[in-house]
């Protein structure tokens, strides 16, 4: 599908090809099913994705489910809703959890190899012996239990002879090694929790540094990529598949994370949003997983596009939000319906325009495709335009109306205010306007020039609308401003991140379906909500402003 351009995971992949340690290319995009996905997500689905498929490889989807406290099928169904909305095809789905005997099998192989123990001290006993970067660790006193006693031990940990925490499975490597990752990391551990696959069948659960190597060799992924965070974790991984004798040998390969600015990227901090009601659900459009960013508007090939132009490197600096918001800009450009959407309504009645009559005016609906054709714009007596177009006493340099001014109204004709009507506290509800017939948009009147163009709709045939507005959901703070007092990203969630306007649209707009998209006139891009749309009333969600200063 869409290339990746020349990257360094690129080069390894073509070097294995070109001196045969491999002859097919094997990826997974490998979630762990404990929330949606985001943005970020995207990213290594693209690469993982992408990589394989520019080698005729194979791509599998696999959930890292090896943590049942955290996860939900309700994650594993959106998971698979969204890689394939993005426009990816898996080619086998695996569970993790489906190797959970192949796993147990490989850890009390350790066991009788003698790497690895069955160690009693408590979680933060363990943190304590484990050192710091600067001081070597220090062994448990049950390091050295026989391969007997440990054998035993294990079995009775998968038995539920003990409570959670009380035992856990440790590697026995180094707890002299620089590396910390490597001083007898926990592999397994007691959790009595139902699993969303395999129920109540187990108590004990692989820890990710020891499954996830396994579970990369037994679907013989030739790249296992992953995010930098993991680097320093990849002499474990390489152990791991080692002295558990697999028998093929993944490679793993690092890349920098997508971080984008405004937003926050972490399933658990996003979950935190949802928990805690800051927003409507994991769909809420202003969050940054894909299934908000697709009930606010975004395409699939947006994403895309924009993720392909982040690259694929080690470093992971943020990325400007505008940026995403231009890659949406351009891919709607040509494809969205243009139409004219009145957020903030103010009644106009056209004085000298006949009673009753309702005449049809054209319009392109997309000017810069004219193989969309033509659309019928209902003109009449009473029509609204936007409370901002309106000002009693404008300054100097304001085209729009204002008493005795003239404007165009797109599509239409030439409008002249005549008269304010207020309500009794002052309040302008009303305006009383002239039109002039010679001015119909279309017919090359040249009489006179008028300096401001606004948008309407015609007020008996119009639909009632909504209007959702979004501003960025987190507003990011110079590390100062977050320094002064304690604070954690809560603190910088913008109150003001949602503006709800109730006006009209067009009144061809009424058969708009869930996530069609228009180019409402001067606003921008919306797209039509999935979730608070009605027979009654369309709501529309603001994807992106029409104007931006962003440069690629
Ligand atoms: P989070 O911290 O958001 O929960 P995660 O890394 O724990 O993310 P996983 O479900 O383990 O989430 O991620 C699946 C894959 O997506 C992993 O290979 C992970 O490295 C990758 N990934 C997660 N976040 C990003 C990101 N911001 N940029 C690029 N890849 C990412
Ligand atoms: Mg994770």
């Amino acid at each position: 599908m869409d290339n990746l351009g020349s990257n360094f995971i690129k080069d390894i992949m073509i070097k294995d090809l070109e001196s045969g340690k491999h002859d097919k290319i094997i990826t997974r995009f490998p979630p762990e099913p404990n929330g949606y996905l985001h943005i970020g997500h995207a990213k290594s689905i693209i690469i993982n994705f992408g990589l394989a498929d520019e080698f005729n490889g194979k791509t599998n989807l696999r959930f890292d489910d090896t943590n049942p406290l955290k996860e939900d099928i309700e994650y594993v169904n959106s998971i698979k809703e969204d890689v394939k909305w993005l426009g990816f095809e898996w080619d086998d789905l695996f569970f993790a959890s489906d190797y959970f005997e192949e796993m147990y099998k490989r850890a009390v192989l350790l066991i009788k190899k003698g790497l690895a123990y069955v160690d009693d001290l408590s979680a933060d006993e363990i943190r304590e012996y484990r050192g710091t970067l600067t001081s070597p660790g220090k062994e448990s006193p049950f390091r050295d239990r026989s391969v007997e006693e440990n054998l035993d031990l294990f079995e009775r940990m998968r038995n539920g002879e003990f409570d959670n925490g009380q035992k856990v499975l440790r590697a026995k490597i180094d707890m002299k090694s620089p590396n910390i990752n490597l001083r007898d990391p926990v592999i397994y551990r007691i959790a009595r929790a139902t699993h969303h696959n395999t129920g109540d069948k187990w108590c004990i659960y692989p820890m990710y540094a020891f499954a996830h190597p396994i579970e990369d060799a037994i679907e013989d992924v030739t790249h296992s990529i992953c995010t930098v965070e993991f680097e320093d974790q990849r002499p474990l991984y390489n152990w791991v598949v080692e002295k558990c004798e697999m028998d093929s040998t993944p490679q793993q390969i690092e890349f920098g994370r997508l971080n984008v600015t405004n937003t926050v990227m972490s399933k658990r901090k996003l979950k935190q949003l949802v928990d805690e009601g800051f927003v409507d659900g994991w769909d809420d459009p202003r969050m940054p997983t894909i299934s908000g960013m697709r009930r606010k508007g975004f395409t699939p090939e947006s994403i895309r596009n924009f993720v392909r132009e982040t690259g694929v490197s080690k470093g992971s600096g943020a990325v400007d939000s505008q940026m995403l918001e231009h890659y949406v800009r351009e891919d709607l450009k040509l494809k969205a319906p243009r139409t004219m959407g009145i957020l903030n309504p103010l009644k106009v009645v056209i004085t000298n325009y006949p009673e009753g009559q309702i005449e049809l005016l054209d319009a392109e609906i997309n000017p810069e495709v004219p193989e969309m054709g033509i659309r019928k714009i209902p003109f009449s007596r009473e029509i609204y335009i936007e409370k901002d177009d309106f000002m009693e006493n404008p300054p100097s340099k304001y085209f729009r109306l204002f008493p005795g001014n003239e404007v165009r109204l797109k599509h239409a004709y030439f409008i002249k205010c005549e008269e304010v009507i207020k309500d009794i506290n002052g309040e302008v509800i009303e305006l009383r306007c002239t039109y002039d017939p010679l001015t119909k948009s279309g017919t090359g009147f040249t009489g006179r020039k008028v300096k401001g163009t606004i948008h309407w709709v015609e007020a008996t045939n119009s639909v009632p609308s909504e209007f959702r507005l979004y501003e960025p959901l987190i507003l990011d703070k110079t590390e100062e401003e977050n320094d002064e007092v304690e604070k954690t990203f809560l603190d910088n969630v913008n109150p003001e991140s949602l503006v709800i306007l109730q006006g009209f649209v067009e009144p061809n707009m009424r058969e708009s379906r869930p996530h069609d998209k228009f180019q409402f006139f001067r606003h921008g891009y919306f797209n039509v909500d999935p979730k608070h749309t009605t027979v009654d009333k369309l709501v529309f969600n603001r994807i992106v402003s029409l104007k931006s200063s962003f440069k690629i």
